[in-house]
């Protein structure tokens, strides 16, 4: 028996690629998954290579098992995408590649299943454009055959012959000229076509907005891009942002009937707004042509999802972070909603951006990518004023007679001198404005960045506070739940009926949640539907989208919640929005924490007076002259973000700097702290270092969660080449060092 080596990329922390011996037989090729045996596990793997040769002696190589030969093999930009994604964030290929797929992918006892073959004739476009013409009038078993045939991707041959009597003999003459495919494998347990027949495309259209001039312009500049071609569509909440990606995309589609196109949206929550908005647009496409693909999506969904991206049946793919990693072999556009979001930004694991990594596959592929925000990411906009994004710029909201909504800064200082009472929380003014809202039928939003009750339950005689007894941290008072809970950990607990320190039966909260405020909302706007929506509410799967329909069908009055509300909901009768708690972001250590805010209350802000009422925001904050309130009420972001982009040059941050940060958890402290000097000192010992700066390792302000004591080194440089060269250069030294439970580094971290 003759065989080959194939180097494979498994899951697993040695970033190597693993050796086997392979029977040429199975016919292996990179891209192809394979089950091989690892340690005493069998385990699925990924082949990159297939080679003549390997270093490995003879004796300790072993043999594939099993090649998956059903699912065609991934393509080569795809394994280029893995490399770069590997190499940028110092991971092994397996430990990128392999996550990516779908469970049901990597257990290859699931394969037949999945993947089950059949033989099945395949429309193709000269059929689909021919064939509702050469179909003579009355025959409607050919009609019936033809129909099948633009519904699915692949119509078994058994099931044509219940269709037509003489299915084989037709099918056969029209495999002859050309409208037809014969193929061998139907990956997907449903079928899944990308058309429909020429003549069915036609029947619905719906009537389209007229584009704005702004939005015209950035159609054009999108569909006419041939090449890499990074936007920043920097549009103001309401300028319609969707109708240009709407526009766009059927540009491409339209041009190209084999063309993909992906589209992310930071939240899961976002996904049914664009998925209607899509399938209403494209309502020729047959359901499975535009498919989602998140975490909330079943297993076996998930896998067929990805299966139609991957056989390029799937001509939208719409997803959360997860599905930039998707096999697309035809991408022809890539769209990135609310590019700033930081949920863009995996937390675990391999710890990618998805924004960059969209870019990085759209310059792979030569194509277009639109990154779009009302709030640009600094990053992105510092980007543009370089001129290696082009700017399209959407001033003006889309709907006639919209305007962005007045933004009044409550001074709450104020208010206590003169004595105006609130309630709970809210002030005299906010109160007024939401009867009044209530009084006119409208809608009002409640935004405030924090669940729970209260976030402290305290003792005033003695000064005690209920604390985790796994973490340094506070625990939080859960009202509806009686319950204390660590927002860290998960740990929970009764509420104590009096202090364990002292006795004494007074015990408080302290502070407020979105529990609190939806109670205190009941009493100060007397016969308001409240709803809240949050982590907490919307805990149960499907929860959050039953909420949010009960929102758009008008059954709420006011909607308070955390930044879950915040993000590109396009809520129809919210003509009021008023926000509580701001303040606490405006000093925090996290540079990046004042870039944060500004995105999420103009984002928040920018959920009034979207469909032509008046809206009106009101920030109660005790610094009402804050030059970010200031930007805010007078919805500049360009001016706060030049103001910020000057401050962080000055102050030597990213975006001028390139940053990376070293996590270590261990069971002490010291453990944590002394495996970060030591990895300190090895760096600084690598020939590239002298470009590189070195911090001090620090605790994490929240040191120890769930027992674990948790620590960080943050590195940078101004030559991104040398920040990565650096790290590379150090993958071994840390990966020889002990004294700690885990650790993990992280390229260009958001929160440090
Ligand atoms: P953004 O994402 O920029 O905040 P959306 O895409 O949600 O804004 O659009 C806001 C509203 O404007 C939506 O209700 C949308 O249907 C509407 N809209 C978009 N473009 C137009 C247009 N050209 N004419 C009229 N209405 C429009
Ligand atoms: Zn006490
Ligand atoms: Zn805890």
């Amino acid at each position: 028996m003759s065989f080959v080596f194939v180097r494979v990329a498994l899951d697993h922390p040695l970033p190597t690629l693993f050796d086997y011996r392979c029977g040429v037989e199975l016919a292996p090729a990179p891209g192809m998954l394979v089950e091989v045996p690892f340690g005493k596990r069998q385990v699925v793997g990924l082949i990159v290579e297939v080679a003549t040769h390997s270093d490995v002696a003879p004796d300790r190589l072993r043999t594939v098992e099993r090649l998956c030969h059903a699912c065609p093999a991934l393509s080569e930009a795809w394994l280029g995408l893995v490399a770069f994604a590997a190499d940028y964030y110092q991971r092994g290929r397996g430990e990128v590649a392999l996550p990516a797929l779908p469970q049901a992918l990597r257990d290859a006892s699931r394969w037949e299943r999945l993947l089950a073959p059949a033989e099945g004739y395949r429309l193709l476009d000269a059929g689909a454009a021919a064939l509702p013409a050469a179909l003579p009038p009355r025959a409607h078993a050919l009609r019936r055959l033809a129909e099948a045939l633009a519904q699915t991707t692949l119509l078994p041959v058994a099931q044509a012959r219940t269709l037509h009597p003489k299915a084989s003999a037709v099918l056969m003459e029209w495999q002859a000229r050309g409208w037809v495919a014969l193929e061998a494998v139907d990956l997907c347990a449903t079928s899944i076509a990308g058309r429909a027949l020429a003549s069915a495309s036609a029947s619905v259209a719906p009537a389209l907005p007229t584009l704005t001039a702004e939005q015209q312009d950035a159609v054009d500049a999108i569909r006419s891009a041939h090449d890499f071609a990074p936007f920043l569509l920097h549009g103001v909440t309401g300028s319609g942002k969707t109708e240009v990606y709407l526009r766009a995309l059927a540009a491409l589609l339209d041009a190209q009937p084999a063309a993909q196109a992906l589209v992310l949206v930071p939240e899961i929550n976002l996904t049914p707004q664009f998925e209607a908005a899509f399938r209403a647009r494209f309502a020729a496409f047959e359901a499975q042509a535009i498919v989602t693909l998140h975490s909330g999506l079943a297993e076996g969904e998930r896998a067929r999802n990805w299966l139609a991206a991957h056989l390029g049946q799937a001509r939208i793919v719409l997803g959360t972070r997860l599905a930039v990693l998707a096999s697309l072999p035809a991408l022809a556009l890539i769209v990135v909603d609310e590019e700033h979001d930081p949920a863009y930004k995996q937390q675990e694991g391999l710890r990618y951006s998805a924004r960059d990594l969209a870019v990085w596959r759209a310059k792979q592929r030569g194509i277009p990518v639109v990154l779009g925000s009302a709030t640009p990411s600094l990053e992105s906009w510092w980007l543009a004023d370089q001129g290696r994004y082009k700017r399209l710029a959407l001033t003006r909201r889309a709907v006639a007679d919209a305007v962005l909504p007045s933004v009044k800064l409550v001074d709450l200082e104020e208010e206590r001198r003169r004595g105006r009472g609130s309630v709970e929380g809210l002030s005299g003014p906010l109160v007024a404005a939401l009867n009044s809202c209530l009084k006119r039928g409208e809608q009002s939003l409640v935004f405030l960045n924090r669940r729970g009750y209260a976030p402290q339950l305290a003792c005033d005689a003695c000064g005690w506070v209920a604390g985790c007894p796994r973490c340094s941290a506070y625990v939080v008072l859960h009202k509806p739940e009686r319950a204390l809970r660590c927002h860290h950990c998960g740990w929970e607990a009764r509420i104590p009926p009096a202090c364990p320190e002292c006795g004494n039966v007074d015990i408080a909260p302290l502070g407020r949640g979105t529990q609190r405020i939806e109670e205190a909302l009941a009493s100060a706007v007397p016969g308001a539907r409240v709803l809240r929506i949050d982590a907490d509410s919307t805990r149960r799967k499907g929860s959050a989208q039953a909420l949010f329909a009960d929102v758009h069908a008008g059954e709420v009055d006011i909607l308070v919640g955390t930044q879950m509300i915040a993000k590109g909901h396009d809520f129809q009768r919210v003509s009021l929005v008023g926000v509580l708690n701001a303040d606490t972001a405006l000093f925090s250590h996290d540079f990046r924490a004042s870039e944060r805010l500004f995105a999420q209350l103009m984002q928040v802000s920018g959920r009034a007076g979207r469909s032509g009422l008046p809206g009106e925001v009101l920030v109660q904050t005790r610094y009402p002259r804050h030059a970010l309130y200031q930007a805010l009420a007078r919805h500049d972001y360009i001016g706060f973000a030049n103001a910020t982009l000057a401050e962080r040059r000055d102050a030597h941050l990213p975006p001028f700097v390139y940053q990376a940060l070293l996590r270590a958890e261990g069971r002490t402290l010291e453990a944590a702290l002394a495996f970060l000097q030591h990895a300190a000192a090895a760096l600084q010992a690598l020939p590239s270092a002298e470009r590189i700066t070195v911090y001090d390792a620090v605790p994490l302000t929240i040191v120890k969660v769930m027992h674990v004591h948790r620590a960080q080194l943050l590195i940078e440089s101004a030559s991104r080449a040398a920040l990565q060269a650096t790290l590379r250069a150090w993958q071994p030294a840390l990966r020889q060092q002990k004294g700690v439970l885990r650790w993990n580094l992280e390229v260009d971290p958001l929160d440090i």
